[in-house]
């Protein structure tokens, strides 16, 4: 039983109470994210949205384990963050969560199979030789099989992200987090790669995506609002924002009225 459990209730996989990130600034310390409490349950799709500097990529980064929090507590796929070492965290990382970035950050000279097979190389969760056909699968899975031993560079956008998507999940993750996934993307290329987490998240897949693309929320289940660091009701948001909000309730459960 997880600390922020109540009894009889399922364990959400995200729980989060209280949680705050604090920077210290030479004007003095900043609060990107402001007490946030937040449970996201096994199988969500989820798109945080906010202007510029509201604290969605702190939000992701503290969901991911890869910043800390100052204060609160944050348990995620079984892990009590809060509690654990910087290796401890590391290595829960690398298990259980793949990210995705807007920039697809992949190493230029590694092979796409070479960028796919290296978190598992990290976590050695797959014994060596199963790793570049798990690799080659995925590839082939999210439709750039035909890449596998070019390098990024000779790749187009969409397809490096594709390749970066492949990574994310090369360790089979809990947890997928994508920070602005398609805002390097054409609009074309970008509803593919929504269609693509979607099938993901049909296939049970937790996905947390921030997003400044309206055509996103028409594929997220729910819309988290930030406002300087803090969670706010859709409703509440800012105007550009609680507009996107409002079309994504209004698609809620229905295909997308346009394509
Ligand atoms: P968003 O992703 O919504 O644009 P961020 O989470 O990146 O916003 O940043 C939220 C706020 O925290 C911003 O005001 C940003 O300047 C500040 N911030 C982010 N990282 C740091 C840091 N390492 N040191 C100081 N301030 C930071
Ligand atoms: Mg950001």
């Amino acid at each position: 039983m997880t600390l922020l459990q109540s009894p009889g209730a399922a364990a959400p996989l995200i729980a989060l109470r209280g949680v705050c990130k604090r920077y210290p600034t030479p004007a003095g310390a900043f609060d990107a994210v402001r007490d946030v409490d937040l449970d996201i349950a096994a199988g969500e799709f989820v798109a945080v949205i906010g202007q510029s500097g509201s604290g969605k990529s702190t939000l992701l980064n503290l969901l991911g384990g890869i910043d800390r929090a100052s204060a609160g507590r944050l348990e995620v796929a079984g892990a009590a963050l809060h509690d654990m070492s910087e290796r401890a965290l590391s290595r829960w990382r690398g298990r259980h969560v793949g990210i995705v970035f807007q920039f697809f950050q992949l190493l230029p000279t590694l092979t796409v199979a070479e960028n796919v097979m290296l978190p598992m190389d990290f976590a050695a969760r797959w014994p060596a030789r199963e790793r570049r056909p798990r690799a080659l699968d995925l590839l082939t899975r999210l439709g750039v099989a035909a890449q596998a031993d070019k390098l990024p560079g000779a790749l187009s956008g969409g397809q490096q992200q594709r390749v970066a998507l492949a990574r994310a999940l090369a360790n089979a993750p809990a947890l997928l987090l994508a920070d602005e996934p398609t805002g390097n993307l054409d609009s074309r290329t970008a509803q593919e790669l929504l269609e693509l987490l979607a099938e993901l998240v049909r296939g049970g897949q937790t996905v947390v995506m921030v997003t400044h693309e309206r055509a996103a929320l028409g594929y997220a289940r729910r819309v988290l609002s930030l406002r300087d660091g803090r969670l706010v009701a859709p409703e509440h948001a800012q105007s550009e924002h609680a507009g996107l909000a409002q079309a994504q309730l209004a698609q809620h459960g229905s295909e997308q009225a346009h394509g």
